[in-house]
């Protein structure tokens, strides 16, 4: 019999009436000739409410105690669903994470699943029960209690329903589909039909909060299609699955994660592994860096900057004061004010002019673009706070986003139709389940790059070069510009390297223009990712990049991280010597 795997997320159950409603609608798929498991998180807003008690007891929570107290707020809600299935007659037990078998790492607080063993659950089901499973929680080899982080519940069903072999995934939630941005910000969004797992993976790590991003790491590496829709309507949804909805659209959506903060060192010392020894102090902090520059500057200095949530800045502070300290860096300053905006889409790594569009959008709207970072299917700017609404509304409807797309060059592919694939073959090959994969590792020597320095800070200066840029033909790989010191930004790109002398002359001219030194050009670079899935979460792969190319000698011009894929640009002659130290790094987790 086939198994259903079905989440409610807290707004879903968050009263009684809610509950009996979810429990008629896991019924029903009973009645259809399915297995049932059933996710749900805690009801309503009380994981909010716990963590507000915590806080007013404990300025900084032990994260055991923690884990303990939250993990509560499902079980709650797992308790009252199986007693709503009971009373309507039907069997159902409940289970917790550690009831369920899911054994997690022990990082309290954003545990990470490492195995499900399905005995208990498959013999229930076997028994005619419909399980309930508490979302967002699981236990450590100790048996201690973890939870997955905020927003795992997602996580939990999906993982369940690969470990299951599960015939459909269903996240039942309060809007009835993933839109173009969050509805609530932006009503003119569209609810889009179908999204891709690296479009959803981008989408949800830059903000996006209807999944949690690790679910989408789950649905990718074990071919979960994952169905999001309404709790509280039949309407059609939107099925994440491999294919996107259009490969002719260029972006698919746009979220912003409104409360970031900026940190900058300056006057790091320009040798290899500077960067290094900053990053991994951060990363052992299981902080996840968002956007990441540096500025190379030509007195032997650099200054590096790059955005992390704002509620871990006292923890990354805390990192960047050591490093700083043992770098002899100069100083280091933040900024707490301000967002991240991106667009993502499939479509945007094979067209061209997506940045300039996003560029142009801005500057007519007058924001400023503080920083920005581009990766094959995502741009992202820094902006201040206070601009970051407008700015997200301008790009939605720069790119057109409230309109239907062509859907030219997909691949049809119906609601619910695919079975899990390949999932136990994956689970036998890693060792925990949300181990790190490593799809790739490319060495591209195609490319030069050129960079214009001390950019003034003015809206609709990127414009202006991408504008020329394109005008001449000139097709831009990636774009850095990084934060400005004393008013002043760099702005470097690369390009196809038989394109170097008109790039270098249209910088010039625009240098002029702008009142800035001439640009420097590099006739070759070496473009070196690495591509996997969970990049970005899994925190210690920037830094484990750095290093590895830090042992080889090699310094790093220009860095792109994203869910899908990071690269960093070196120079020219070192690309064969980067591949390798890369390969080497990696050899155990490349797939
Ligand atoms: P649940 O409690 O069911 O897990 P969440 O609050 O975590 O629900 O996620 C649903 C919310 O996500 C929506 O109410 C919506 O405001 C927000 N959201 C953010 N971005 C998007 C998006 N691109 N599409 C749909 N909803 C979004
Ligand atoms: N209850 C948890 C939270 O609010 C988990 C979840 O809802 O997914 O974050
Ligand atoms: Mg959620």
């Amino acid at each position: 019999m086939p198994i259903i795997v079905q989440k409610f997320g807290g707004t879903s159950v968050a009263d009684s009436g809610k509950i009996l409603s979810a429990a008629r609608k896991a019924i029903r798929a009973y009645n259809e000739g399915n297995q049932v498991v059933v996710v749900v998180s805690a009801m309503g807003k009380n994981t909010d409410l716990l963590i507000d008690l915590a806080r007013q007891i404990h300025e900084r929570p032990p994260a055991r105690e923690m884990d303990m107290l939250l993990a509560t707020g499902e079980q709650v809600s797992v308790a009252l669903m199986a007693m709503a299935i009971h009373s309507l007659g039907h069997e159902a037990i409940s289970m917790t994470g550690g009831q369920l078998g899911i054994v997690t790492d022990s990082t309290h607080t954003k545990a990470r699943i490492r195995s499900i063993s399905t005995d208990r659950i498959r013999r229930a089901l076997d028994e005619g029960k419909i399980v309930i499973a508490a979302g967002f929680q699981g236990i450590d080899a100790s048996s201690d209690i973890t939870t997955l982080g905020r927003g795992g519940s997602d996580t939990t069903a999906v993982a369940l329903a690969a470990a299951l072999g599960a015939a459909a995934c269903e996240i039942f939630t309060d809007v009835d589909g993933v839109y173009t941005t969050d509805p609530r910000v932006l009503p003119e969004a569209r609810r889009v039909s179908r999204i891709s797992y690296d479009e959803m993976l981008e989408l949800a790590s830059a903000g996006a909060g209807v999944m949690h991003n690790r679910s989408i790491e789950f649905a990718k590496k074990f071919g979960v299609p994952v169905h999001v829709r309404s709790s509280f309507s039949d309407s059609p949804g939107t099925m994440i699955v491999a294919e996107p909805e259009s490969r002719s659209q260029p972006v698919c959506g746009a979220a912003m994660v409104k409360n970031e903060a900026r940190v900058s060192v300056m006057g790091v010392p320009d040798r290899p592994g500077a960067a290094m020894t900053l990053f991994s102090k951060i990363a052992a902090k299981n902080i996840a860096m968002d956007m990441i520059v540096q500025n190379v500057g030509d007195d032997g200095h650099a200054d590096i900057s790059f955005t992390v949530f704002r509620d871990d800045l006292p923890a990354t502070l805390t990192a960047v004061e050591q490093a700083v300290g043992e770098l002899g860096a100069e100083s280091f300053n933040y900024d707490d004010e301000v967002s991240v905006i991106s667009i993502v889409g499939s479509g945007m790594a094979t067209q061209t002019g997506v940045a300039n569009r996003m560029f142009h959008a801005l500057a007519e709207a007058g924001i400023n673009i503080l920083m920005i970072t581009t990766s094959p299917i995502k741009i992202s700017v820094l902006v201040a706070r206070a601009a970051a609404t407008e700015a997200l509304q301008m790009l939605h409807r720069a790119f057109g986003l409230e309109q239907q797309p062509s859907c030219r060059g997909a691949r049809p592919q119906s609601a619910g139709a695919p079975v899990v694939n390949g999932a136990d073959a994956m689970i036998a090959r890693l060792q925990g389940m949300e181990d790190l994969i490593i799809e790739g590792i490319a060495l591209d020597e195609t490319e030069a790059r050129a960079t214009i320095f001390g950019i003034p800070d003015t809206p609709g200066l990127a414009a202006r070069v991408f504008d020329q840029i394109t005008a001449g033909g000139i097709v831009v790989d990636m774009i850095v510009q990084s934060f400005s010191r004393e008013g002043q930004a760099n702005l470097s790109f690369t390009f196809p390297k038989e394109d170097l002398a008109q790039a270098i002359e249209i910088a010039g001219t625009l240098a002029k223009q702008f009142g800035c030194p001439p640009p420097a050009g590099c006739p070759q670079v070496a473009l070196l990712s690495v591509a996997g899935i969970g990049m970005r979460s899994h925190t210690e792969v920037a830094s484990r990049m750095f290093q590895s190319l830090t042992a080889a000698g090699i310094n790093i011009e220009m860095i792109s991280t994203s869910e899908v894929c990071v690269s960093v640009v070196v120079d020219g002659k070192h690309g064969r010597k980067g591949l390798d130290a890369l390969r080497e790094e990696f050899a155990d987790v490349i797939v």
